[in-house]
């Protein structure tokens, strides 16, 4: 990748990663803060009840007490800023100055600083502290950090002019300090793009993780649904079910299962077109699930058959219910055929007491749905073990 190419991608990263560099350098800042004035508070104890018997030295002790006096104010407002900056959801664009402002504050303060301390022999502490501080603590755009870094090294090499007689302490100091700054530029780049890298892997695995989790709910779909209704299929009705059952036979609770089968279907494909027989389908659907407590697994057994689980129900509140969809069915007219239709129900209820089997209920409600057709259709029958073998107890419609 040539130079120039790789300059514009880091840009185009730098402004994806802005903001998140804006909130981690505000974390920064609020903790940093209270650090920075603990140091200053102990400087301005050690400085401030420091003696001496010349001038010179007096005035250095005041000066250096006096710095960390007013960083520890700066500070503290900072660490105020950055905590009420930190808790508000969307940022102002002042705050952006933030970091920035802070780093060129304190690059600042570590030139006056390393100025005074040129009065009792000459170190450069101050600064070598204060341009590493900068860029371990606060994230900021590598083209921002090396301007920032050469124009501190450019001011402290004019102030320390002022400051310094001796040709060789002043070049040694201007050396040792071009070092400093080109190494904490250094620092500050590498941190830079490292947590851009790690920004853009988290969301890269955030997103990979989002898709996942979209495919899965889709092949959930896709293995529990009927496509057709969105109704439970046949398979998971059958787990749902296993698992009412069980809980029915714990609870001693009793239940009831329901069978329903359009009428003359056929009929109707034929009269109005398959499309709008699906259309017809996925109405009844609605209106069946629309109809029950949600939790009750209502599934499509197959072509215009239904099939209804109803937990914790009696016979007479299933047979309510029953009659109460037929009805629903009957006045209702389905926008897809512009007419209502009829539907067969073959209902099976099952004491507190029994141990039914799934299959077995699939089974009893299916001779009673059968029942209901040779009865003349749109009507419930009840499965019921002495009549089952003659007929049936019904209520036609
Ligand atoms: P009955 O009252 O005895 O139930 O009569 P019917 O016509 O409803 O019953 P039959 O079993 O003879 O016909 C069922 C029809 O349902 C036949 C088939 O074309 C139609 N069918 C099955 N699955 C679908 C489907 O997914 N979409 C549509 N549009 N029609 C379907
Ligand atoms: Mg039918
Ligand atoms: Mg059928």
């Amino acid at each position: 990748m040539t130079i120039k190419a790789r300059w514009r991608r880091w840009a185009r990263e730098d402004a994806q990663v802005s903001e998140a560099a804006l909130r981690r350098n505000l974390h920064a800042l609020a903790v940093a803060a209270w650090v920075v004035v603990a140091l200053n508070a102990l400087h301005v104890v050690v400085f401030g009840t420091l003696h001496f018997d010349d001038a010179v030295r007096s005035t250095w002790a005041q000066r250096v007490a006096g710095a960390h006096a007013a960083m520890a104010v700066v500070m503290l407002v900072t660490g105020w800023l950055a905590r009420r900056l930190q808790a508000r959801g969307a940022l102002p664009a002042a705050a952006a100055w933030l970091p920035l402002g802070v780093s060129a504050l304190v690059l600042g303060w570590a030139i006056a600083l390393t100025a005074f301390d040129q009065a009792i022999g000459g170190s450069l502490s101050a600064y070598v502290n204060a341009a590493i501080a900068v860029p371990v603590v606060l994230l900021l755009r590598p083209r921002v950090m090396v301007t920032l870094m050469a124009l501190a090294w450019g001011a402290l090499a004019v102030v320390l002019r002022w400051v310094i007689e001796d040709a060789a302490l002043l070049t040694t100091h201007r050396m040792n300090a071009a070092s400093t700054s080109v190494l904490a530029a250094l620092v500050g780049v590498l941190f830079w793009r490292h947590f851009v890298r790690t920004e853009r892997l988290q969301r890269a695995l955030a997103d990979s993780n989002q898709q996942l989790q979209a495919q899965h709910h889709e092949l959930q779909a896709l293995a529990t649904r009927d496509p057709l209704t969105g109704l439970l299929n046949r398979r998971a009705f059958e787990h749902e079910a296993q698992q009412v059952l069980a809980r029915a036979r714990r609870q001693r609770h009793p239940l009831a299962l329901l069978m329903l089968d359009v009428d003359h279907f056929k009929a109707i494909n034929d009269r109005h077109g398959h499309p709008a027989g699906d259309a017809a389908l996925r109405q009844v659907a609605a209106c069946m699930a629309e109809a029950i407590r949600q939790t009750d697994p209502l599934a499509r057994l197959g072509g215009e058959e239904f099939v209804l689980l109803l937990p914790d129900t009696g016979a007479d509140q299933a047979w309510h219910l029953a009659e109460k969809l037929r009805h629903t069915l009957e006045q209702t007219p389905l926008p897809a055929i512009g007419a209502p239709l009829t539907v067969s129900i073959g209902l099976v209820t099952v004491a507190a007491d029994a141990t039914p089997t799934l299959e077995g209920l699939l089974q009893q409600a299916d001779q009673a749905l059968y029942a209901a057709k040779r009865q003349g259709r749109n009507r419930t029958v009840t499965w019921d073990a002495e009549q089952a073998a003659r007929g049936a107890s019904t209520a036609s419609g």
